[in-house]
């Protein structure tokens, strides 16, 4: 039997063993982290929005490259919403058009029953975390699982799936470690980039404002505009009317 190895257990790496359960394969899904999913839970903790109700064409229209439109073709918001029932999670819609799990159902449910979906058919491996690969074979450090500092083993693969996430809120494993692992083979990687970004005010006029929202507020940079709550932090604004314009500014559409 052919073996895929998938390292990472986010959502990125949950998707990837559940879209391959249909395989005749062996799957091991490997994660550094004692449990997967600890960034979705964060998640979970604020909104935990899954998803969009919009049409899948609507919703593929939100995206600019090619790769995700062509992805969202395969598995749109709508298939994700029926897996979710699949697996026993009912959905609700909220104000605007998110997608939340219905009300009596917390994160760590939705997390659960996708793993025990998985279960029968995915072998997780955790406390692992991956250093090297080859064409065949991936090496990975099982110290902390042993107790046994600077301890590797290699896994041999057929398919390798690398799901690693990116660098923020590290503690959930997400650290960005693995980018030398890349670029010591000559293997070119793109800077990290934030998506949802708080603004910084450096005029300091928020003075004992932290936590206070602000409703109903509409930003408008370049030629784009975005209506919805500003929450204020220590810093500066959260919201998504605030990541908006952030991402028309990274996009340099103009000064700001
Ligand atoms: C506060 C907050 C709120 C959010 N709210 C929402 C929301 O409401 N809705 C939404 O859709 N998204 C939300 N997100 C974003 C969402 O959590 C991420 O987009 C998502 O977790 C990314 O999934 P991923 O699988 O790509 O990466 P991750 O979830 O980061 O998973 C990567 C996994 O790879 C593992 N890993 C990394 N390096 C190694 C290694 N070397 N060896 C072994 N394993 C490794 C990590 O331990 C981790 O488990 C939120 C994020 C944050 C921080």
């Amino acid at each position: 039997m052919k073996r895929i190895i998938i390292i990472g257990g986010g959502p990125a790496g949950l998707m990837a063993a559940t879209q391959l359960l249909k395989s005749d394969c062996e799957i091991l899904l490997l994660d550094q982290k004692t449990s997967v999913g600890r960034k979705f839970l964060v998640a979970g903790d604020g909104g935990f929005n899954l998803t969009h109700s919009e049409t899948p064409s609507e919703f593929r229209d939100k995206y600019d490259s090619e790769w995700i439109k062509k992805a969202i073709r395969q598995f749109s918001n709508k298939d994700w919403i029926k897996f979710l029932k699949q697996i026993g999670i009912e959905t609700k819609v909220g104000s605007s058009g998110k997608i939340f799990p219905a009300d009596e159902i917390k994160p760590i449910q939705v997390l659960n029953a996708w793993k025990e979906f998985l279960a029968p058919k995915v072998q997780f491996i955790l406390n692992t975390r991956f250093v090297n690969f080859d064409e065949n074979q991936v090496e990975v450090d099982i110290s902390t699982s042993l107790n046994t500092p600077g301890k590797t083993e290699k896994l041999d693969f057929d398919y390798l799936v690398l799901a690693l996430g990116a660098r923020s809120w590290p503690v959930t494993g997400s650290d960005g470690f693995w980018v030398p692992v890349f670029e010591q083979k000559g293997i070119a990687m793109n800077e990290f980039q934030a998506s949802n970004s708080g603004l910084v005010l450096y005029e300091n006029w928020l003075g004992d404002l932290e936590g206070k929202i602000l409703k109903n507020i509409q930003t408008t940079c370049g030629n784009q505009t975005c209506s919805g709550d500003l929450t204020i932090t220590s810093y500066g604004i959260e919201g998504k009317p605030a990541y908006a314009i952030n991402g028309a500014k990274k996009n340099g559409k103009t000064r700001f």
